[in-house]
């Protein structure tokens, strides 16, 4: 392990007065003292200072109940076993429609009989549909997740439908969908998108990562949050590969969907991070476990780079970062074996909007 004290790198070249127009905060939220940019800290990388616990979960797996290979009880029981504090069960809604009870599946299993002590399932529904030609998914997790995308219903509105009833609300795998960027950018409200994929890793490369989608949302100052998660259909054989982290004031399905929906969390696919901040002098600090890389990185060619020595891991970076012409930034961490964790990104708010 190779730790970095205070390695301060100006990797991104601070372009004429950068340096001066930089600013951030860690404690006092909004900066808005003289001609500085102001940040929007509301998700503040993802929970690092909030108070709370961590909790590792899911957001996205099926069973027996729609196109998963196991029962909803093993299902699930395999994520207990594998250390997880949470999981939710997003069976798919689409084509899974029970003749008996004469409701779609998802919506009527018992889901709360499967929690034990120490370990949660939060109930939640991935919808299907096909506006425009293009294949559209998104995952709710949480309540209200079972008010149903009614045919034309408007996306943006059947998204803030599903927000406003409480729960917390993401555009799964656009990247394996092919969908177009414009069935995503021209959503009014869209308050999350599903960054890694590892059921779609696994099976198909790197169609598993949407990074390119969220980065575009980003760029254009849409303050969207990230997630990784499973979708496993095959839980032992395509899970434990992409979560989130969550700070949450407590294991319940209340605490830990209020804390998705705060932006109190990071996702990742194998490295830990502990700590991301901004400090008044707007230097980047990143604490992680032992990774082959650390990043900061923003809009086009925006980006600072700390690399670890040949042989060498990291587990630290302090990074200088210049706010001008950069809408956000967020951070991830690489190991050895390519896998990353994602910090939530910091917004510059722009001036006008800010007035
Ligand atoms: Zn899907
Ligand atoms: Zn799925």
């Amino acid at each position: 392990m190779y730790v970095i004290h205070r390695w301060v790198l100006v990797g991104m070249v601070c372009l004429g007065s950068g340096l001066a127009g930089c600013n951030a905060a860690h404690e006092k939220g909004v900066v808005t003292e003289g001609k500085k940019p102001k940040v929007d800290v509301r998700y503040r990388f993802g929970g690092f200072q909030e108070p709370g616990n961590w909790y590792k979960g899911n957001l996205h797996l099926h069973s027996t109940i729609s196109d998963g290979n196991l029962e909803p009880r093993p299902t699930v029981e395999v994520y207990r076993r594998a250390g997880y504090d949470f999981t939710a069960l997003t069976d798919h809604i689409s084509g899974f429609w029970d003749k008996e009870k004469k409701v779609y599946r998802p919506l009527v299993y018992p889901l709360e009989e499967m929690n034990k002590p120490g370990f949660l399932v939060v109930p939640g529904i991935e919808y299907n549909t096909n506006r425009k030609g293009e294949v559209i998914h998104f995952v709710v997790v949480g309540p209200g997740c079972d008010q149903r995308l009614e045919d034309n219903e408007d996306l943006s509105n059947a998204m803030k439908k599903w927000w406003d009833n409480g729960a917390f609300a993401f555009m799964a795998h656009p990247h394996w969908s092919l969908d177009g960027t414009p069935v995503l950018e021209e959503m009014t409200y869209l308050p999350a998108v599903e960054v890694f994929n590892y059921g779609t890793a696994l099976s198909e490369g790197l169609r598993g990562n949407s990074q390119m989608y969220w980065d575009r949302l980003l760029r254009k100052s849409r303050a969207v949050l990230g997630v990784a998660t499973d979708d496993s259909h095959r839980p032992g054989k395509d899970s434990g590969g992409g979560w989130v982290m969550v700070k949450a004031q407590a294991l319940t399905a209340e605490g830990i969907v209020t804390a998705l929906r705060n932006g109190q969390f990071y996702f990742s696919s194998g490295p830990r991070l502990e700590d991301v901040y901004l400090d008044a002098e707007s230097s980047l600090h990143v604490r992680c476990s032992p990774v082959k890389s650390i990043r900061a990185l923003s809009t086009v060619g925006k980006v600072v780079n700390v690399k670890a020595p040949q042989g060498k891991t990291l587990t630290e970076a302090v990074m200088k970062w210049d706010w001008s012409k950069t809408p956000f930034v967020r951070v991830e961490c690489t190991d050895e074996g390519g896998r990353t964790a994602w910090s939530q990104a910091v917004m510059k708010i722009e001036k006008a909007a800010a007035k």
